[in-house]
Parts: C-alpha cells; structure tokens; sequence
C-alpha cells in the first residue's frame, strides 16, 4: 500500500519511514507530490491538527494519507503548553526560548508538581475518506536545567526518572523506541496493515 506522509519535514520522513518501510508500505511524502499550501496548525487538540493535514494531503495526492501532530503537556500549567508547543514563547520552532520561557514559568516549583508528558496524535485518512487516529504518550518530568545535546524542541528539559537522564542525553535509539511518536505510530502501523488486510479483500 501507499501511503503518503503529510509533512515537508525531513526528520520526520525519516523517523516514520524507518518505522514502516519494513511493513512493506511504501512510503513518499509531499515532497513527491508539490503544490499544497502548508496547512494552518489552528485546531484546539493535536487530533484536529492531524486530521486537517490527513485530509489535505489525502485530498491533494488521492492516496492513503498519514500525518502527526505533538506537544508537551506540563501538569503544573493546566496541560500547557498543549497545541502551542512550538510557538510557545512567541516565535515559532524558537526552541531555545520556548524552554527558557517553560523553566521560568516553574521556577521554585518542586519536583512533584512538575510531572509532564509528551502527546503525539497520528491521523490517517483513507481513499474513501474515512478518518483513524491512534495516540501515543510519554511521561517525564521537567528539569530545573537543560541537560544533553541530542534530540530537539523540549527535550533537554524532559527528564525520564527510570532512566535517570533527559530525553536529550537518551539517544535517538531508545527514544525511538519509547517516545509518545513512536508509541503513535505503532498504533498507526495496525490501522495501516487493516487498512491492507480488508483491501485485500480477506
Ligand atoms: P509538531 O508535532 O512537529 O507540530 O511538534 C510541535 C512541537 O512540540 C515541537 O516544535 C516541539 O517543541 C514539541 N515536541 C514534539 N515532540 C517532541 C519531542 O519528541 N521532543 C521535544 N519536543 C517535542
């Protein structure tokens, strides 16, 4: 089956065809297909902001569409910043002062009150139209200072107390293996070979 990723962004290419290219699926992206306009990320829950951009690139490439949505979700501040996590600090994709702007908001707030978590949403829309989601989430905790140099966004500040380390000190292959994404995309990998399985008409 083919299916089409909705994002231009080549880490994310990356990370979701390693996952499902060994499936047998057989992944392009809107790189292959260009002249979509980028779809606004304006919905009030990662599962809307995944569906609209299924849908567009369902709708401009007529193939079965996957697309992602995620952000860090921190206790103390009601589940902010949610939605708005890449632009939390005004700028968009500001990594450095999103996470400036996060410890300052928890400054003096101990350690139990700063539990968090990673939420990631993966839609996928079929040829027909019909719509599927599955969710992956990741508990952590927010450090009090950045710690580690790999990984992106929040990541230095995103502690794991069974590994004793930061996502950004974890290494792409455990990360990988444990992130609300991957986590997501595990879901969608049964939906897809579903999707496959009743296509063929089993
Ligand atoms: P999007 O799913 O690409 O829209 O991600 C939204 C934002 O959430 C990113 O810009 C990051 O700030 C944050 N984010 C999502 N996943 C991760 C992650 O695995 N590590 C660190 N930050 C993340």
């Amino acid at each position: 089956m083919k299916v089409v990723l909705a994002t231009n962004n080549p880490g994310k290419i990356r990370e979701i065809s390693e996952i499902l290219k060994p499936h047998g699926i057989d992944v392009v992206s809107l790189q292959d297909y260009p002249g979509l306009a980028e779809v606004e990320e304006d919905g009030d829950t990662f599962k809307d902001n995944a569906v609209k951009k299924a849908l567009a690139a369902c709708e401009h490439t007529g193939l079965v569409a996957l697309a992602d949505d995620s952000g860090l979700e921190v206790d103390y501040l009601g589940g902010a910043p949610g939605v708005h996590s890449s632009r939390f600090a005004g700028r968009e994709k500001d990594d450095a002062a999103n996470n400036q702007k996060l410890l300052e908001l928890l400054s003096g707030v101990p350690e139990e009150k700063r539990t968090a978590r990673f939420r990631c949403v993966v839609a996928i829309v079929d040829r027909e139209g019909w719509v599927y989601t599955a969710e992956g989430t990741c508990e952590g905790i927010i450090a009090t200072e950045p710690r580690g140099k790999g990984g992106f966004g929040y990541d230095p500040l995103f502690y794991l107390p069974e590994y004793g380390k930061t996502f950004a000190e974890l290494g792409p292959e455990i990360k990988n293996r444990i992130s609300h994404r991957a986590r997501a995309l595990a879901g969608a990998l049964d939906i897809l070979k579903e999707l496959e399985r009743v296509n063929d008409g089993e």
